[in-house]
């Protein structure tokens, strides 16, 4: 019998596909009854997960999970039912790529603050990549060019690409290099043109694992991982492409924006939400022009539908 490490690709929920130093990939099992340490979650791991795994003598090639390495940060999508576990989706992310575009299929403030909000809850820093520039008039660019300011003095990293020019495709290449990446963003706003461009050989390298595929369930709802160059990991994941994820009470609301963060100490009220009290140093800030009009209004929307999710 033999033992491995390896990185979880891909699940189907019964089944992991995990790949090992080597490159080699194993579809693995989980061990028996698997405990589902602390998290209120329905499945045990996920695309992102360091795992152990052994062979047994004779099965090349498929493997049985019986340890989850710690996880560094993990994402949940939260059950639509309030009380029922969430779906664990990737773990282990150092960055949330968020691919957005002010052209054609436009992204709105209220959702890139959303997902915002959302990297913010799981403490994964973000980078916001502007796509389809070569679409935009010039006062398109300029107000993108507000935007990048706001974003950029919030701590959010921020890119301009475009897919037909490959203007700053370069840059995104390097902004995922020695990382594991979670890409997501509204459908049509160009990932898949994107990653193609990072990776050209990626439908070769996905061709590989058949033998997981074979195993029929495999399923698009599921993330999956895929290597664009040696060490630099993108998770694409449906789960998470069109959703707030967020699950944050009013009161904690104000903690995931940065600039808020700052200065609630200093509301009148302890318990100030903000919203109508006298003497709300959020609201001084909004007016005096420090704090982006378009953040409160988002703030305003997430308190109010902070319960709804789409
Ligand atoms: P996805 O749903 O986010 O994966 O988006 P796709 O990659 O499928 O792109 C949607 C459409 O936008 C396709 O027709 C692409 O050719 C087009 N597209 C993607 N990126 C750009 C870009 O930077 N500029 C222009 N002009 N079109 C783009
Ligand atoms: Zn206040």
């Amino acid at each position: 019998m033999l033992e491995k490490k390896g990185l979880v690709y891909r699940s189907t929920g019964s089944w992991y596909e995990v790949r090992d130093a080597n490159g080699d990939f194993f579809s693995c099992r989980l061990k028996g009854k698997f405990k589902i340490k602390d998290l209120k979650v329905t499945n045990p791991l996920a695309v992102g997960d360091e795992v152990s795994f052994f062979i047994e003598d004779g099965e090349e090639g498929t493997g049985v999970i019986f340890e989850i390495s710690p996880r560094k940060n993990y994402i949940i999508r939260k059950s639509v039912h309030k009380t029922a576990h969430g779906h664990l989706l990737a773990c282990n992310l150092d960055q949330l790529v968020l691919i957005v575009t002010l052209a054609n299929p436009k992204t709105s403030l209220g959702f890139i603050d959303r997902m915002l909000v959302t990297a913010e809850t799981f403490r994964i820093p973000v980078l916001i990549v502007f796509n389809k520039i070569d679409l935009l008039p010039k006062e398109g660019i300029e107000y993108q060019d507000v935007l990048i300011d706001l974003y950029t003095s919030l701590g959010y990293g921020c890119l301009v690409t475009s897919a037909t020019t490959l203007q700053g495709t370069d840059d995104l290449m390097a902004a995922l290099e020695n990382k594991i990446s979670l890409v997501s963003g509204h459908s049509g706003v160009g990932k898949s043109t994107l990653i193609n461009i990072l990776d050209p050989e990626l439908d070769l390298a996905t061709n590989e694992i058949s033998t997981f595929a074979n195993k029929g369930v495999h399923t698009t709802t599921f993330a999956e991982m895929y290597e664009i160059k040696a060490n630099s990991y993108i998770i694409d994941s449906p789960g998470i492409k069109e959703l707030g994820l967020m699950d944050v009470s009013q009161s904690e609301l104000a903690h995931y924006f940065p600039e808020f963060r700052d200065l609630l100490g200093e509301c009148k009220f302890h318990n100030c939400l903000h919203i109508n009290e006298p003497k709300c140093a959020v609201k001084d800030a909004v007016e005096a022009g420090e704090i982006s009009e378009t953040r409160y209004m988002s703030y305003l929307s997430m308190f109010d539908n902070h319960d709804n999710r789409r």
